[in-house]
């Protein structure tokens, strides 16, 4: 089927829709970015710093108690803020692994990443793993390079690091004058201008790297090789190229510090000017086109207790084409039935507001009574399903058992919602012995506990299983998926889809088990249909 014609009127608030996340490896300082991310964007009047994290004062994505006292943040959330031209959906990623599948739902919903790296630590483990996803969708990245208040390392050798370690072309736009103590503020090579550290909202014209007003700004034993390195920086640099970003290939690259709220400014600047506006999203039938005229959108997240007072649940859904009016009604693909989109929400950095409309790149939150599963997809009648919200095969399997026999069906019917949620998978094995929940990490299990307790009542206990790994089974001869099915029925377990895994209790034995049975496709990911 061939996409319907664009709507020329929806366009323009589309054109300035910037749907972006910020990934790094945790303490890059990205809590302190998006802080003042959201200062200029005038969405918090004041800086609560980062320090309100640790103080337990709640800021924006610290709904529940145990990120609290672990000073890490498990949810992922929306922050939409308005900066000159543009419309900014900021989504939030839990800063610890253990959350990561969050992270890369999160990753399926935004046009563009900020990449943040601590100026002293270079590219780090957990950087690198998110960059990888977001170069399996080519998202274009913007580099900041943040801590230049602090020692840290050469930034020649910073932007070697990124081009060798993740293959991306850089393009430094800023150059940092001085470092550490003496840091000074940036030069910016196209525009010829300084900012100065402690005057960030002034860019000083200046002639050029010999300007006496620039090396005024430098300690005087290191001028000379300042405008040395400077020049190299300009000269031995790849041109910005706006195709090579916006395709994956090369970042622009800007050096501050997030703390003093330096360099902020030139970064949002260019995620305005460079990060596009909200992309086609590939369904399973075609590419939808942000502009046509009919709504689309795909839920990634679903986030639970955002108000103690309400126990709804919030499905967040990126709107991937046309205009969301409130009221309207919404097919639910998976299900085939529509649902009237009565209370859709906008979120800001301290509330939420009612959303009258809504545009492809936003991001609603739908509030509903488990209605809708992360995956789901809502069209205005279309039959469409969004690929690209996946799921992986956990990397923990325990067994959960509770004492009271009598509360065994509440406690399927709660590990159910909690797997709607995307915050545990839940398997039931095919020879009727008890549930087994799996998990990328082990905080994970901790948060299931004490949500069960807490939210349902229920005292869990965990068991090791025998199997410590799953792979979802498939094949295209459904004859012989059944046949394996049959004859390995204690390993075989039914997801919260009803879709069939393998559990195995070591690597060595699912190999063995996949090179006797070829035709069979074992997965560790599945993708949410
Ligand atoms: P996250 O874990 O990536 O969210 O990192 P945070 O924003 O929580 O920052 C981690 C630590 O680095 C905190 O102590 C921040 O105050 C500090 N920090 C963040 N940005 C800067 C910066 O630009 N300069 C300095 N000196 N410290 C910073």
């Amino acid at each position: 089927m061939n996409a319907p014609a664009p709507n020329a009127k929806l366009a323009d608030p589309i054109a300035r829709r910037r749907t972006f996340a910020i990934i790094s490896h945790p303490d890059a300082g990205k809590t302190t970015l998006t802080e003042k991310l959201l200062l200029f964007g005038g969405a918090i009047q004041l800086a609560g710093a980062v320090k309100a994290k640790r103080n337990a004062q709640q800021t924006r994505s610290d709904w529940m108690s145990i990120e609290r006292e672990r000073g890490i943040s498990v949810v992922t959330s929306v922050m939409t803020f308005e900066y000159g031209d543009c419309v900014f959906n900021l989504l939030d990623t839990p800063g610890h692994e253990d959350f990561s599948e969050d992270t890369y739902r999160t990753l399926s919903a935004v046009d563009a990443a900020v990449m943040v790296i601590d100026a002293a630590k270079g590219i780090e483990a957990r950087t690198r793993k998110l960059f990888e996803v977001c170069r399996l969708r080519d998202i274009p990245i913007v580099t900041f390079i943040n801590k230049l208040d602090r020692e840290g390392r050469d930034p020649f050798e910073l932007l070697d690091e990124i081009e060798k370690t993740l293959a991306l072309d850089t393009t430094p736009i800023t150059w940092p004058i001085s470092k550490g103590k003496t840091f000074a503020g940036t030069y910016c090579f196209a525009t010829r201008s300084v900012r100065k550290l402690d005057k960030d909202d002034e860019e000083l014209k200046v002639s050029g790297l010999d300007d006496p007003a620039l090396t005024a700004l430098l300690p005087p034993f290191e001028a000379d090789q300042w405008r040395e390195e400077a020049m190299l920086a300009e000269e031995g640099s790849k041109p910005f190229d706006l195709a090579a970003f916006r395709e994956g290939h090369l970042t622009p690259v800007f050096f501050g510090s997030a703390l003093r709220n330096f360099g902020v400014r030139d970064l949002i600047d260019a995620m305005a000017a460079y990060a596009p506006s909200p992309r086609g999203q590939q369904a399973d039938k075609r590419l939808v086109e942000a502009n046509e005229p009919k709504m689309t959108g795909f839920v990634f997240k679903i986030q639970a207790n955002m108000d103690p007072n309400h126990r709804d649940r919030i499905a967040f859904m990126r709107i991937c084409s046309g205009r969301l009016q409130r009221g309207m009604k919404a097919k639910l693909v998976r299900t085939g039935k529509t649902t009237a989109l009565n209370a859709p929400q906008f979120f800001f950095a301290r509330d939420r507001s009612i959303a009258d409309e809504a545009f492809a790149g936003d991001v609603v939150g739908l509030p509903n009574h488990g209605l809708l599963r992360i995956g789901d997809t809502l069209t205005e009648g279309e039959d469409l399903v969004f690929r690209g919200v996946p799921s992986f095969a956990p990397e923990i399997l325990r067994r959960i058992v509770i004492g009271d026999a009598m509360k065994a069906k509440k406690l399927r019917e709660a590990l159910t919602q909690l797997a709607e949620e995307g915050v545990v998978q839940l398997f039931i094995p095919h020879d009727g012995s008890g549930a087994i929940v799996g998990m990328v990490g082990a905080l994970q299990l901790d948060v299931l506990a004490t949500r069960l307790s807490s939210e349902y009542g229920l005292d869990t206990k965990y068991e090791t299983s025998r199997f410590t790994l799953c792979r979802w089974i498939s094949s295209e001869d459904k004859a012989v998926l059944k046949s394996f099915i049959e004859s390995h029925g204690s390993a075989i377990a039914d997801d919260i889809d009803g879709d069939p895994v393998f559990m195995a209790p070591s690597a060595y034995s699912l190999n063995y088990d996949a090179e006797r049975n070829t035709k069979i496709v074992f997965s560790d990911v599945k993708d949410y249909q």
